[in-house]
């Protein structure tokens, strides 16, 4: 009987950073779980290139803002893939570019519940599974942070920045809790890059008209912050948790 795979869930992987890291994934061995929020045709043709890389691929819609979707979406992972070996928290918003004094609640508490609340809840569902202290055989757990995180956003998002602050604490946190439960917990800084979440800002040509600010001239690519995920998910980074790991071209 062949070995099986690996089981990762990658959420928001029906595009940008999520998409490039599920064919990265597939690539070196995992199974995916691709979860989406609305784009259910996106999701199926990332699944379909993951199958086309011989790897098993499902499509889970859930909202990770969520928590009903969310345990439903770890049943179904469960019931269809197997044990879960792997987690990328990469689902994230921005909103519209604005100062502080031109924000409101409700924008804040849908950034917060997203952004921050949804990967502490997925990481939850997570380590009740791969847990060595609930039975589990340890796994691996990638956050999505950003440069944004240090830099503050200034007159961009200042809330968006807040709550990448908060990505990094949690991974700070989570990785020594479950440090000697056979999870290892990182996360990836991407700097600029290139995808479709700009256009939320207003700003759809960001990654061009901000090259300048970048010390390397160019915004980085959705594969090049997935290779650095893979790598932190992978046994090759068996010693490394509680990392934090910018890719953002020096900035
Ligand atoms: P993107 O192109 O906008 O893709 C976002 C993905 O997240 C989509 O698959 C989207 O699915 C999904 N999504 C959005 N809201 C969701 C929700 N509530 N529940 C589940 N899925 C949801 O974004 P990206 O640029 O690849 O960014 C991925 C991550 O990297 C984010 O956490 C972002 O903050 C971080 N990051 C990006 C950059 C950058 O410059 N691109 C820089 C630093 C950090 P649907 O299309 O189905 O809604």
């Amino acid at each position: 009987m062949a070995i099986a795979a690996p089981v990762l869930l990658i959420t928001g992987a029906s595009r940008g950073i999520g998409a490039a890291t599920a064919r990265a994934a597939a690539r070196r061995g995992w199974d995916v779980a691709v979860n989406y929020s609305r784009d259910a045709a996106a999701a199926d043709s990332v699944a379909a290139e993951v199958r086309a890389l011989g790897r098993r691929a499902i499509t889970v819609a859930a909202d990770v803002a969520d928590e009903a979707a969310v345990l439903a979406m770890f049943g179904r992972i469960d019931a269809e893939l197997g044990p879960l070996a792997g987690l990328v928290n990469n689902a994230g918003i921005v909103d519209l570019k604005a100062r502080l004094d031109q924000m409101d609640l409700a924008r804040w508490q849908r950034m917060w519940a997203i952004n921050i609340s949804g990967s502490l809840l997925c990481a939850r569902e997570a380590v009740r599974r791969m847990s060595t202290r609930h039975g589990g055989a340890g796994g691996s757990i990638v956050n999505l942070s950003s440069v944004a995180a240090r830099l503050g956003a200034p007159g961009m998002y200042i809330d968006y920045a807040v709550s990448k602050g908060a990505i990094d604490t949690f991974t700070h946190g989570l990785a020594q809790e479950v440090a000697a439960e056979g999870i290892r917990v990182n996360a990836v800084r991407p700097g600029i890059i290139d995808t479709d979440i700009h256009a939320a800002s207003g700003d759809r040509n960001r990654p061009q008209s901000a090259a300048g600010l970048i010390p390397m001239q160019r915004p980085g690519r959705a594969d090049e912050v997935a290779a650095a995920i893979i790598w932190l998910l992978s046994a090759e980074a068996s010693y490394t948790t509680g990392a934090i790991l910018d890719v953002g071209g020096g900035r």
